[in-house]
């Protein structure tokens, strides 16, 4: 079974968070440390660790991650400006959390891809 993170606590309102969406499968929360003007969170409900554990049967679910994560780039009134999707995967891709998640980053231009 796959070990729970605090984003868990999150989705089950365990503890705080700015939660600004939430349905059946993914919640959507503001990161506690915002890199942008907008920087939400949009998680799975049920854990899944990496990227490197997502199976065929998650497809689904991937897909409704990203059309929320564009829902709420549009609610933020960051989607004209443009914005950004990141998913950090294992140690090389800077990872903090091992509950698989997409920032949604926004409201201000946002450089180059990675830094320097
Ligand atoms: P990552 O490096 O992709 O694993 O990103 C983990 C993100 O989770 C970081 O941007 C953290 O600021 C954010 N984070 C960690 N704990 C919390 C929390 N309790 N509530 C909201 N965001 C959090």
């Amino acid at each position: 079974m796959t070990e729970e993170t605090i984003f868990s606590k999150i989705v089950r309102r365990e503890i705080p968070a700015d939660i600004v969406y939430q349905d059946d499968s993914v919640t959507a929360f503001r990161d506690i440390n915002p890199q942008a003007p907008t920087h939400i969170l949009i998680v799975p409900n049920e854990p899944i660790p990496t990227l490197n554990d997502v199976k065929p049967e998650h497809e689904p679910l991937l897909g409704h991650m990203i059309r929320v994560a564009a829902e709420l780039a549009a609610k933020e009134e960051i989607a004209p400006d443009g914005y950004r999707l990141l998913v950090n995967c294992g140690r090389h891709g800077g990872q903090e959390v091992f509950h698989l998640h997409v920032h949604l980053l926004g409201g201000r231009p946002l450089g180059p891809m990675l830094a320097p």
